[in-house]
């Protein structure tokens, strides 16, 4: 077998239009959605990742603010920029690029972001209202690899989806999404004992674990849809993800390459995110 490769590039597009038509009916009521984006410190990749986030809004005529500000910022002068923004009736989704340095609480942080604003999903008000089933913001890598599951007519309801890692970011948000689309969900870990066996039974494999083509063909059930989000180099210094492209494409039903999977996802779920905060702004 070789598998449908799951295009996240043209996915990517599609959604963004989806959302772009309901960016612009809020700006046609005179509401353009804003998006903060604040930067403590100059880390290369932090920097790279705000850059295509304030671009990604830009296309699709959002208003955005990148603020960026000096790494020796203290806690408490970060947090009153936040409190500050949460204020500013032009900003409807604000986020705080990760990792923050160390002399600054990332908790503290996520939890001074109003939950109205907090597009990144990462506030405990909305992590509650994932596990609880109530209307908040989903983390945006996890959201944007169930629409490449639900794009690609994979069915989710009464399979076996298997999890692998359980970060606050990808694995444990995507295992509750799974739950609600109505898969049975196992989450597997660095602990967990024989992970193959796991795997191996997987209708729906999704793997974050962030180790280069850790998961190979033979771990995969065949026929399987697998959501690859690992994001590594290899020997060759070439982007590629925690599964082995190569001889799990002959295996699985359908697979998300590295680079063009889930990556071009993420974004556009920030995205979408975003405008969705401006609607629900504007409803209040
Ligand atoms: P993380 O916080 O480091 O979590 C990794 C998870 O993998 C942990 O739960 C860890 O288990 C588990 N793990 C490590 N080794 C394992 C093993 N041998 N067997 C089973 N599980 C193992 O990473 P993350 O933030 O979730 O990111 C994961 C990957 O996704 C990274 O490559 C990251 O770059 C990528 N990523 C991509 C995007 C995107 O937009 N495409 C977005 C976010 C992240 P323990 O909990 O037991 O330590």
């Amino acid at each position: 077998m070789t598998a449908r490769i799951i295009d996240g590039k043209k996915i990517a597009q599609e959604v963004r239009a989806e959302w772009k038509v309901r960016a612009d009916a809020l700006k046609a009521q005179g509401i353009t959605p804003g998006l903060a984006v604040i930067i403590v410190g100059d880390d290369p990749a932090s920097k790279v990742y705000v850059a295509n986030k304030v671009k990604a809004c830009a296309e699709l005529g959002l208003y955005s603010e990148h603020i960026a500000l000096p790494a020796d910022i203290s806690e408490a002068a970060l947090l009153a920029k936040i409190a500050e923004i949460n204020a500013n009736p032009k900003i409807h989704g604000l986020l705080v690029q990760l990792p923050v340095p160390k002399h600054i609480d990332s908790s503290k942080v996520i939890e001074a972001i109003s939950p109205e604003k907090d597009v990144d999903g990462f506030h405990p008000i909305n992590v509650g209202a994932l596990s609880t089933g109530n209307t908040g913001f989903v983390p945006c890598t996890p959201y944007g690899s169930m629409i490449l599951l639900q794009k690609s007519g994979v069915s989710i309801e009464g399979k076996h989806a298997v999890v692998i890692g359980r970060s606050n970011i990808v694995g444990k948000p995507m295992a509750m999404m799974l739950l609600q689309a109505n898969a049975t969900v196992t989450i597997c870990t660095s602990k967990t004992v024989d992970l193959a066996k796991y795997t191996r039974d997987a209708d729906i494999l999704v793997v974050a674990i962030g180790k280069a083509k850790m998961v190979t063909g033979n771990m995969i059930k065949p026929g399987a849809a697998v959501i690859d989000v690992g994001m590594n180099r290899d020997e060759h210094g070439k982007l590629c993800g925690d599964v082995d492209f190569e001889s799990a494409k002959e295996v699985a039903g359908w697979i998300t390459p590295v680079p063009g999977g889930v990556g071009p996802m993420t974004i556009t779920m920030l995205v979408a995110n975003t405008v969705q905060a401006a609607e629900r702004a504007t409803v209040k």
